[in-house]
C-alpha cells in the first residue's frame, strides 16, 4: 500500500443536484452532484461548472449585487450547457439499479441506445439503506470473516495510517450521534451495528464499564471523510458535519 483512501460519489445525478446558488456563494462540481454515473467521470462537470460559476459571479460582482437571485443565473446557465444535457441523458442511470444488476443493465443498455428520450420522468428510488437487511434476513457461513492478509487487504488501522488523516483531538466530534441508545440497543439487535464494518476507520463496538453488553464507540480522529455514516446509517441517526479548518485525509502522493 502506497495511501489509502475512501469516498462516496454521487451517484444521484440531474434530480440530485441541489439549489447551486445562495448569497454569496455557488456550488459547482462534487458537491453539487456534478457527476455522470454511467460514466462514473465528473472531473470535466466540474471543470465547466467552475467556469461557468467564474461567468455569473463575475458579472455579478460588476455590478456589486452577489445576492441569491442574480447567482441564480448560473443554475440556468449550467442547465443551457452541455453540462445538463449531458446530465440530464443520463438522469435514471444510477436509479435502474435499484431493483437489481439485470433489471439495471438493460435499463442502462436502453438508455445508452437511445440517449434517456424515452425515458423523460424521473425515476424514484428507495434510499440507500433501505436496502438494508436485518440480521435475521440473512445467514453468512461462519467463515465469512475479513482477515486481511497484511499483503494486498490490511486492516483499519493500517489503513488509517496510510490515508494520512489528522484532526485535533480537542476539538468536539463532527461525527454526531442523535441517540446512542439505538446504537447500542435496537441495532446491535436488527442490524448488528453495520457501522462498524462500512466504515473503514472510526466506528468500534466495545465492551460497557460494567460489563452489561455492548456500546458504540466513535474514533472521530480516525475518520477519513468518504461520508458513509451519513448516507448508510439504517436510523438516520448519525449526522457528519465539517470538522475544523484543516482536519481530514491528507492524500500526498496521489
Ligand atoms: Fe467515512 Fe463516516 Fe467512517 Fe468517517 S466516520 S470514515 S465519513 S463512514
Amino acid at each position: 500500500m502506497v495511501r489509502y483512501g475512501a469516498k462516496c460519489i454521487p451517484e444521484g445525478g440531474y434530480f440530485s443536484v441541489p439549489a447551486t446558488a445562495t448569497d454569496g456563494a455557488l456550488i459547482i462540481g462534487d458537491a453539487g452532484g456534478f457527476l455522470n454515473s454511467q460514466r462514473l467521470k465528473g472531473i470535466h462537470l466540474a471543470m465547466k461548472t467552475g467556469m461557468l460559476a467564474a461567468e455569473v459571479a463575475y458579472a455579478a460582482l460588476a455590478k456589486n449585487d452577489c445576492s441569491a437571485r442574480e447567482l441564480e443565473r448560473f443554475e440556468e446557465a449550467w442547465k443551457a450547457d452541455w453540462v445538463g444535457k449531458e446530465l440530464w441523458r443520463v438522469r435514471n442511470y444510477r436509479q435502474g439499479f435499484q431493483h437489481g444488476f439485470w433489471r439495471g443493465s438493460l435499463r442502462a443498455a436502453l438508455g445508452l441506445a437511445i440517449g434517456g428520450r424515452l425515458r423523460s420522468s424521473r425515476v424514484g428510488v428507495m434510499r440507500d439503506y433501505q436496502h438494508m437487511k436485518h440480521v435475521s434476513e440473512v445467514s453468512l457461513p461462519a467463515t465469512a470473516q475479513f482477515n486481511p492478509d497484511g499483503r494486498f487487504t490490511f486492516d483499519k488501522l493500517t489503513d488509517v495510517y496510510h490515508s494520512g488523516t489528522h484532526h485535533e483531538e480537542d476539538q468536539p466530534s463532527h461525527l454526531r450521534i442523535t441517540d446512542f441508545s439505538i446504537c447500542n440497543g435496537r441495532c446491535i439487535v436488527e442490524y448488528g451495528n453495520p457501522c462498524v464494518h462500512y466504515c473503514p476507520a472510526v466506528y468500534e463496538m466495545e465492551d460497557k464499564p460494567d460489563g452489561s453488553g455492548k456500546q458504540l464507540k466513535v474514533n472521530s480522529s480516525n475518520c477519513v471523510h468518504c461520508k458513509t455514516c451519513d448516507i448508510r446509517d439504517p436510523y438516520e441517526n448519525i449526522l457528519w458535519v465539517c470538522p475544523e479548518g484543516g482536519g481530514g485525509p491528507h492524500y500526498n502522493g496521489l
